[in-house]
């Protein structure tokens, strides 16, 4: 799937997906507001990772494209 047709707003609708949700993080519970997710692509499926300052824990999201 290239990402030069559509592909871009469809980041942006998962991104906007992810920024819905709290960041408090699920092993923690701190609340972090300032970090942003991390997207990596492997063209069928798109990667969000985000790591939380306070414990460390790598939260990954996944997601079709
Ligand atoms: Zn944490």
């Amino acid at each position: 799937m290239s990402l030069s047709h559509g592909g871009r707003s469809a980041f942006e609708r998962l991104r906007a997906r992810l920024g819905e949700g709290s960041h408090a993080c699920e092993e923690c519970g701190f609340v972090d507001d300032a970090s942003e997710w991390e997207a990596a692509t492997s063209g069928a499926t798109v990667e969000y990772r985000r790591e939380c300052p306070s414990c460390g824990t790598e939260h990954v999201r996944r997601y079709r494209l």
